[in-house]
């Protein structure tokens, strides 16, 4: 209980009549903290001292605003402990899901932001090519768009919530962090790092809340990153289009895995077990449907199986005494339990779990399906939770048609020892990410642009443009030596017409060899 005492501190201060949440860890279903359901006029609040903090953070400069980020990676390398367990309690993911997916990514994309941002977002000179402009000089500067929110998602809740403010600060915006309802601890924990890193006070002010303290944060940012449900990303950018907000959304996801014949069955199927049940299966880029070619289907099923039966489920200990963690959020549990029904009662099997675990606290436990298809919601819609259905197709022209049988584009995979072929396979996948013979980690390249088509999303994370979307752009022309009356200034003579007219034909009447 100690680990949640601290944020909970950081989240009050709101008015007194606030409604409160209470904050379960879901392995065990005890209460461990509650936090303010703070209203629109507490977020509103929490803005416009953010919008007044914003220049100030600014003017430090990226090297200013670098040194809070370095600082801030030395206070989660040594608080690690209690990030970790705070994580783990608000999740009741393992500790091993919440190192490699919030803690170790978010202490990288510190130092990542502070060396890259600069370069990332240093003025851009461009050479014009129009007749008008001869002589002229023109640069493109990307400047802060002033309060960012970022409103973040339960199954990953520092990485996908501060981890993406990261970004928005070192481009000099100011940002207000709006976690999960289910799981806000960490960030309030961060938010206290950060402060302690010496970031400047209302620079990153944390709003608890429900989705509607998230829709307060809509109408008054300036910038509005979410990553969560397609529905509320929906949601959110109607709401947005009535200010003409920006947003960058991530959204779900229905990842498709193709084993090909000539695959490496025993890493594809590790591979499978792994990107699949990682972090409970609550992965928008995990394995959320697996497509193997007839030759090696039974080979890659009894692997898969094998590994899956393998797995221990339970509270989540110290780390490695059990490899899949709690359904963070109640109706996931339902949504994953009719996901099983129905595949079930169109004809599929279950070969490994298929039902909920032991309580008191709230486990699915992991589940393979076979003799599934497209009839069914598991091949269909986002399930979310730790569950592998496994089809079997007749070559590769089924397994591509199959893929992209699907609202989403997110992450997606391809399995064959033929790399060129494999590669020409991931570029038939109609995914913003496909990976040839790996899954998942390609997150980590953080130099790299990650971003969903379709119902994934819109707009990315990483590289340059996962850090200029938090920036409006300026375009400025310089004119330096120049006559004291341009060809095309008043007042208009037919000698300067004609001469124009002349040189424009000259230009642009050439054929083309
Ligand atoms: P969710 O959409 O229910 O909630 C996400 C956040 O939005 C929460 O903080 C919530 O309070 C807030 N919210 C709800 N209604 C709102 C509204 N009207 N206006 C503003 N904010 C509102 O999603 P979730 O259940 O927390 O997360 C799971 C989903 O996130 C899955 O679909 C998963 O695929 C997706 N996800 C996507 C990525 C990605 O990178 N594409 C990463 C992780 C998770």
């Amino acid at each position: 209980m100690s680990t949640v005492e601290k944020p909970l501190e950081a989240a009050r201060g709101g008015a007194s009549d606030t409604a409160s949440i209470a904050v379960e860890n879901p392995a065990t279903g005890a209460t461990i903290a509650h936090v303010p359901d703070m209203r629109a006029d507490e977020v509103a609040a929490l803005v416009a001292r953010a919008r007044a903090a914003q220049p100030a953070w600014e003017a430090l400069g990226y090297e200013g605003r670098a040194r809070v980020m370095y600082a801030a990676r030395h206070w989660l390398v040594d608080n690690r402990d209690r990030m970790l367990r705070t994580i783990v309690e608000e999740c009741g993911k393992t500790r091993e899901d919440a190192i490699v997916g919030d803690w170790s990514f978010v202490v990288d994309s510190l130092g990542f932001w502070a060396k890259r941002a600069p370069g990332y977002l240093a003025d851009e000179r461009i050479r014009p090519h129009s007749l008008f402009l001869l002589g002229k000089r023109i640069a493109v500067r990307h400047r802060p768009l002033g309060v960012v929110g970022v409103i973040g998602p339960w199954n990953f809740p520092l990485n996908l919530c501060f981890g993406d403010a990261i970004a928005a600060l070192m481009a000099g915006n100011a940002v207000v962090l709006k976690p999960s309802e289910v799981t806000p601890l960490s960030n309030l924990l961060m938010a206290e790092g950060m402060r302690a890193a010496g970031l400047p006070e209302d620079v990153m002010p944390v709003a608890t809340g429900r989705g509607e303290t998230g829709a307060a944060l809509v109408d008054c940012a300036d910038m509005i990153m979410f990553t969560g449900s397609t529905a509320t990303g929906k949601r959110i950018m109607a709401q947005a289009a009535e200010t003409l907000t920006p947003v960058s959304l991530e959204l779900g996801g229905k990842d498709p895995m193709i084993v090909l014949r000539d695959a490496d069955i025993e890493r594809a199927a590790n591979a499978a077990v792994s990107y699949g049940m990682a972090n409970g299966g609550q992965v928008c880029t995990s394995v959320e449907r697996v497509y193997v070619e007839e030759p090696v289907y039974d080979e890659f099923l009894g692997r898969v199986v094998e590994g899956v039966r393998a797995l221990r489920q339970g509270v989540p200990g110290e780390g490695g005494s059990v490899d899949v963690g709690a359904v963070t959020f109640a109706p996931q549990a339902d949504v994953v339990e009719s996901h099983v029904a129905d595949a079930v009662e169109k004809g599929a099997k279950v070969l490994v779990g298929g039902k909920r675990g032991e309580g008191p606290g709230r486990f699915f436990q992991p589940t393979v399906l076979a003799d599934v298809d497209h009839t069914m919601k598991a091949m269909t819609e986002e399930t979310f939770g730790p569950t592998l259905p496994i089809m079997k197709v007749r070559d590769v022209e089924e397994a591509v048609r199959l893929a992209n049988d699907t609202p989403y584009g997110l992450n997606s995979s391809v399995w064959t020892k033929d790399i060129p072929k494999g590669e020409q396979v991931a570029r038939r996948i109609e995914a913003g990410n496909a990976c040839v013979n790996d899954g998942m980690v390609n997150f980590l390249a953080q130099e790299a642009p990650f971003g969903g088509m379709g119902d994934s999303g819109l707009g990315v994370r990483h590289g340059a443009r996962g850090i200029q979307k938090y920036c409006s752009t300026q375009t400025i022309l310089t004119t330096r030596r120049a006559p004291r009356r341009e060809l095309h200034f008043y007042p208009y003579s037919r000698v300067r017409t004609r001469l124009l007219e002349g040189a424009m034909a000259l230009l642009y009447g050439r054929r083309k060899k």
